[in-house]
């Protein structure tokens, strides 16, 4: 792990999460406040109905709330849809954007991502900007190729001023249990990086890059001190507060 950078652990709940697992939540509150300082900033990213209820629980343990995803406009006739300000107002301070499975689910395109995350800086929020390959694709050596040019039209220019943060998920490893080598990781992270210092000449060095996809309690160590691995993005171990502290730990 780069060293300059503090890491930040991040939990994607998904569309998991009634109010019954605030229960959890204050499980890992008691975990993280009573044992070790956590070295690492901590993120809860529950479904936007239990979003200001993270916020209010998790403050008094230092863990911050982002959403899941945000329209690209700040308010109208989008129904259903929640804007980067709605998120802020419930009290989030990131916000994950262009998701694998939202790409997939609602075919959002790089530009949507890029739109999404300048609605999320105008709001206040960082967004948490995800790219990733398929299977195929790293099959047929495209892997950075691809990444890269997600990266390109996803990030905002807005980001050499204000934070933004980047996480590696390929999509093949999200939810399976599979994850790339450590060397995969390293030269993807080097790229990543390589990408951010040549197009924000200040702030590239600092981006934070996260990995994800079925980062678990033990691969974390493994993977956590990766160099340019500056965190990680936890779908499904971050819904139990143990295994989600163990990560948190592994930093
Ligand atoms: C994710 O969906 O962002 C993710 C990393 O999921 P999982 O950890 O379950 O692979």
């Amino acid at each position: 792990m780069t060293t300059t950078i503090s890491p930040l652990i991040a939990g994607n709940w998904k569309m998991n999460g009634t109010r019954s697992s605030l229960d959890e939540l204050a499980a890992l509150a008691s975990l993280l406040t009573t044992g070790e300082a956590p070295r690492a900033i901590v993120v809860v990213c529950p479904p936007a109905t239990m979003l200001a209820a993270v916020a209010r629980h998790g403050a008094t343990a230092g863990i911050q709330a982002g959403g899941q995803d945000c329209h690209a406009e700040s308010h109208g006739a989008h129904t259903g849809d929640i804007s980067a300000g709605m998120l802020a107002d419930a009290g989030a301070q990131y916000v994950i954007v262009g998701h694998s499975e939202r790409r997939a689910d609602h075919g959002e395109t790089d530009e949507l991502v890029r739109a999404k995350a300048e609605a999320a800086i105008g709001a206040g929020l960082k967004p948490i900007i995800c790219v990733g390959e398929t299977e195929s694709q790293r099959d047929s050596g495209a892997a950075e190729t691809v990444v890269s040019a997600q990266l390109a039209a996803s990030i905002p220019d807005a980001a050499e001023q204000h934070e933004v943060i980047v996480a590696y998920e390929p999509i093949w490893a999200i939810g399976t249990g599979r994850t790339p080598t450590v060397q995969e990781i390293t030269a993807m992270h080097a790229s990543i990086r390589a990408q951010l210092v040549a197009r924000f000449a200040d702030r590239g060095p600092s981006i934070r890059i996260l990995y994800g996809g079925s980062l678990k309690p033990q691969n974390a160590r493994e993977i956590l001190e990766v160099e340019n691995v500056n965190g990680g993005l936890v779908g499904g171990a971050s819904l139990l507060a143990r295994d989600f502290y163990t990560i948190i730990s592994a930093v």
